[in-house]
């Protein structure tokens, strides 16, 4: 029993893949289903209509010509995510097709028509546009849904065609048989419950690992590595039954290159009927998508591993959906903000967690990192929900596309409150042990200075040298210990500004003079210094400059020169410090300011913990100025900062 014209027709409009057919030069439109109306944007009219008369918009688009050259020379066109444009409901807009225009011949080698089949991808193909960034396993996957569309695709048309080569009987077998093996997608037709293998052509053979000359034989005799697989019982199944068998990523052992290689694949059996409408083969259409598999089951592993990582970091992980922040999160940050309710955390929840002087600073990185995309990384303190216990905790992450390709914000948190309360801890030692010394500091200054006026007095020009050094090392101390007080106080928010009006090239002077009696070892050249006043703390502005003064003697060999001046520019003034020594490589330049930045190459030891110019950053900044330096390795450098001039 074969299908009459409209009962064909019928059922060509049922299928979900548009599909038409076109025959002449001019590739008038015979047929087309549904599906493809719908594609064109045009009703069921058109038929009987040459392309470019029923779709104007083909004119200067090469879709007539493909049709007429598949007609007049049997030329197969296919293509992938090629664009069409097309009117829609009154608009032109480019839309995007894998299609197929495929020359169908009669036994007499004659083509009658040309079928058009085509998958509208447009959605896909504007979503990678978007999505450039699209993730590997994203694209894996995308891959895997094409090739099923188009193993679906293949399925239709196929039976679509079986359906057309119906209304010649006799022509039916060669013309069906001629059809497969001119088909993109791997393709079988077995016969009998012995399974003869009747038609296989080029693309499953590939699949199989094997020649041509297995055609005609049991399947079972042709794949001997099929024992044990279930195949076989499959195939017979859907001859007895007559009911069709799909299977998707099914896992299939194969000879290729004499050897038993591992697989995966999407399969389709289908039943076909003889001449007198009794089931006695099975159509098999097989898509090889064992690389697609492999690839996930790779990231799969990959992503158990970080798994294990973020378990054994105790890292608490979240995720957040850009649009309606819903959160996720793991057991770790539930176990890490004390979260025991049943009902899953809101992000509601835990922003309102959040201390409140952090919290406004939180939602506005959040936002940020959602609109930007950027990298957020912010460190903040929240109350934990079991214990209302104070917790540090520092949370890092980014905007990046899930398998299905949309946007989602996640990221990690760490619970640093330990590392927070020991850095707590060395300031608290810091400010305490700095506090402590200055008591005795300032007793033994006293009776060193009192055994200074007694050496004087005696003339006893020996103790009078070892007092003025002694005297000399108490003052490194104190300006050591007032650095870490200065620290302790910039860090607890108490180092407050004493700003009175006077005069800067006063003060340059000074210090340089001071510093040339504290430390003799290298000349001090004052240069130009233009009088001019600032409205300025004078205590923390000379420790700028004594850091400045005593860093150039440090790191400058004995003897070299010096220079200090004071410009005035405009509305400021511009004090500048250069020594001819050492000089600083490029790479360290930016992190001098840097809290206990040190550079460590500098070939000799010099005494130091890297808060000299951390402090003097900070007393600059607080006064609306800027300081910077310049240098050269091994010529020297130079220190700058600017004032704003009272
Ligand atoms: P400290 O001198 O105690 O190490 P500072 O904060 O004053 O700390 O300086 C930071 C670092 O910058 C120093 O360790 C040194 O490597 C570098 N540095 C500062 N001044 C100079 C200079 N004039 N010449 C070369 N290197 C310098």
């Amino acid at each position: 029993m074969f299908l009459d014209n409209d009962q064909l027709i019928a059922i060509l409009n049922l299928t979900k893949n548009p599909i038409s057919v076109h025959i002449g030069e001019d590739a008038v439109i015979q047929y087309a289903n549904d599906a493809m109306l719908a594609v064109w944007g045009k009703e069921r009219s058109i038929i009987g209509l040459p392309l470019e008369e029923a779709l104007p918009e083909m004119k200067g688009q090469p879709f007539k010509e493909m049709f007429a050259t598949a007609f007049a020379k049997g030329t197969l066109f296919t293509g992938t995510e090629t664009p069409a444009d097309l009117v829609v409901d009154g608009r032109l807009d480019t839309y995007y097709f894998d299609f197929e225009y495929r020359p169908v011949r009669n036994s007499k080698n004659e083509i009658f028509c040309v079928m058009n089949s085509a998958v509208d991808v447009t959605e896909r193909v504007k979503h990678q546009q978007t999505l450039l960034h699209a993730q590997r396993d994203a694209d894996a996957l995308k891959k895997e849904q094409v090739m099923n569309e188009q193993l679906s695709a293949a399925k239709e048309i196929l039976q679509s065609q079986v359906n057309i080569s119906a209304k010649e009987a006799s022509e039916n077998a060669e013309q069906f048989k001629r059809l497969v093996e001119q088909a993109p997608v791997a393709i079988t037709v077995l016969r009998s419950h012995e399974l003869f293998v009747d038609i296989a052509n080029a693309a499953i053979l590939e699949i199989w690992g094997k020649e041509a000359s297995i055609i005609g034989l049991p399947l079972a005799e042709a794949m001997p590595e099929l024992e044990g697989q279930p195949f076989i019982g499959i195939l017979q199944e859907v001859i007895s039954t007559g009911v069709p068998f799909y299977a998707q990523e099914s896992k299939a052992f194969v000879v290729r290159n004499g050897v038993l290689t591992e697989g995966y694949f999407n399969f389709i059996c289908q039943p076909l009927r003889d001449g007198e409408g009794k089931i006695n083969s099975v159509l098999q259409v097989v898509t090889d998508i064992t690389k697609q598999v492999v690839s996930r089951l790779e990231l799969q592993r990959t992503k158990e591993m970080m798994d294990m990582a973020i378990d054994a970091a105790n890292l608490g992980s979240w995720q957040i959906d850009p649009i309606t922040k819903a959160l996720q999160y793991n057991s770790a940050l539930a176990r890490m903000y004390g979260y025991v309710d049943e009902l899953p955390m809101t992000f509601d929840q835990a922003i309102a967690q959040v201390s409140v002087e952090h919290r406004e600073m939180l939602v506005l990185n959040i936002e940020k990192a959602i609109a930007g995309g950027g990298a957020y990384d912010v460190t903040f303190t929240q109350r934990r929900f079991n214990d209302d216990e104070l917790i540090w905790v520092r949370s890092f992450g980014k905007v990046n596309l899930d398998e299905s390709g949309k946007p989602i914000f996640s990221g990690f948190v760490m619970d640093i409150t330990e590392a927070k309360k020991d850095e707590q801890r060395k300031h608290d030692f810091i400010g305490i042990v700095s506090h402590e010394l200055k008591t005795p500091l300032t007793s033994l200054n006293g009776y060193i200075q009192l055994l200074q006026r007694m050496a004087k007095k005696e003339e006893n020009t020996m103790a009078m040298q070892i007092t003025d050094s002694a005297v000399r090392q108490l003052q490194r101390m104190n300006g050591m210990i007032n650095g870490f007080l200065d620290l302790s106080r910039l860090e607890s928010g108490k180092l407050i500004l004493d700003r009175t009006i006077f005069r800067l090239d006063e003060l340059v002077r000074e210090m340089a003079m001071e510093s040339m009696v504290v430390d003799s070892t290298h000349p001090i050249e004052i240069l130009s210094c233009d009088p001019v006043e600032v409205f300025a703390d004078r205590i923390k502005i000379a420790s700028v400059l004594s850091n400045l003064l005593s860093n150039a003697a440090k790191y400058s060999p004995e003897e070299k020169l010096i220079q200090i001046e004071a410009k005035k520019i405009d509305n400021q003034v511009r004090v500048c410090v250069r020594d001819t020594g050492m000089g600083i490589a490029p790479e360290h330049i930016d992190h001098l300011f840097d809290r206990f930045y040190r550079v460590e190459d500098t070939g000799k030891q010099v005494s130091g913990f890297g808060i000299g110019l951390y402090l003097s950053s900070e007393v600059i900044a607080r006064h609306d100025g800027k300081i910077w330096a310049e240098s050269e390795l091994g010529e020297g450098s130079t220190f700058c900062f600017i004032l704003p001039i009272a």
